[in-house]
């Protein structure tokens, strides 16, 4: 069977494998789908932390079952959990399978979904009948925005600002509208911000190079945002958004970035700020995710700019790293 994989920083080839033999409690995947995200982009750049070469990316994945096992039955519509966690720690006994110490995330630590066939353990399965493939391969990118919401314990009624509207912004937009937040994008990129307000409907875009404080002072009447979401990936604009964050509110830092940020303590301790990072989801997100997409309270077909057939990918991914292509979520079928 064919499968792509990353040699190395730059590098893809497609190669013949063997095809996977399943251990005990795996289940053979076909995979149908796979969404591109950036940390393939990073993977593929080589400037992603924890990775080693060779690798099979991919992560967000879109498989049916390919024979019958135990429960599942040949040819039902799946979504793979992606990071494998250990079920033995006390993290994951607390239910906190999204950031076991001992986790290993497909296509990050071991390989992913860019492969005909893939075993998968079968508690990282999860049906999704009443959802197309390409829905399906939204899931895992849409369930971190649906994580960080359900984290901040978002309320009705709240202001909750998202800081970067690539996927992930995206996502948590869409997750706290559907908890009944009023919803303000910030974002540099202007195209980026008509997306949001002409497609999601968010209530409120700030050029976050245009005097973001005072805009979101005047829109929240002087309160400032009870939530604010970073999904940024960038150092500085995680420390501007401490100022963002209205008195007893709370930070959400989603993306993850290298090395240390600072906050100023008597801004941070005067406004008694909670602090919170966000990471992966679990299989209630996942689930939430997938309710929403069923009861069409999200439509994926605007965030799918870019599509493309396995065999086009290794040429094509340049492309769609740069910028300029304006890709939001590139859309790869098997
Ligand atoms: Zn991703
Ligand atoms: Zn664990």
């Amino acid at each position: 069977m064919k499968a792509i994989i990353c040699e190395k920083p730059g590098n893809f080839q497609t190669i013949e494998v063997p095809e996977p033999t399943p251990s005990a409690n795996e289940v053979i995947l076909r995979i149908r789908k796979i969404g591109i995200c950036g940390t393939d982009y990073h993977a593929y750049k080589g400037n992603q932390p924890f990775f080693s070469y060779p690798r099979i990316l991919g992560h967000e994945i879109s498989a049916e079952v390919a024979e019958d096992v135990g429960d599942f039955k040949a040819g039902e519509s799946v979504v793979p959990v992606p990071y494998l966690h250990c079920g033995q720690c006390k993290t994951c006994k607390e239910g906190k399978t999204n950031c076991c110490p001992n986790i290993q995330t497909m296509g990050v630590h071991v390989d992913g979904g860019m492969r005909e066939l893939m075993p998968v353990p079968a508690r990282n399965i999860i049906r999704a009948d009443g959802l197309d493939h390409e829905q399906i391969a939204t899931v895992e990118c849409l369930a971190i925005g649906a994580h960080a919401v359900r984290r901040s314990c978002l309320r009705k009624g709240e202001w909750a600002a998202v800081a970067g509207t690539g996927p992930i912004g995206i996502g948590i937009l869409h997750f706290a509208q559907i908890a009944g937040a009023k919803t303000i994008a910030l974002d540099v990129n202007n195209e980026r911000l008509s997306y949001c307000k002409n497609i999601l409907g968010v209530d409120h875009c700030v050029n976050a190079n245009e005097e973001p404080i005072n805009a979101l002072m005047e829109i929240t009447e002087g309160n400032l945002p009870d939530a604010v979401y970073d999904a940024t990936g960038s150092p500085k604009a995680i420390e501007n958004a401490f100022e963002y964050v209205g008195h007893g509110g709370r930070l959400i830092l989603v993306s993850i970035v290298k090395g240390k940020l600072s906050f100023e303590d008597p801004l941070f301790h005067s406004r008694e700020m909670s602090l919170l990072s966000s990471r992966n989801a679990t299989h209630e997100d996942f689930s939430n995710v997938m309710r929403a997409l069923r009861e069409q309270q999200i439509d994926i077909n605007p965030f799918v700019t870019h599509r493309c057939d396995f065999d086009q990918l290794p040429s094509i991914f340049e492309d769609w790293s740069d910028p300029c292509s304006r890709v939001i979520k590139g859309m790869v079928t098997l």
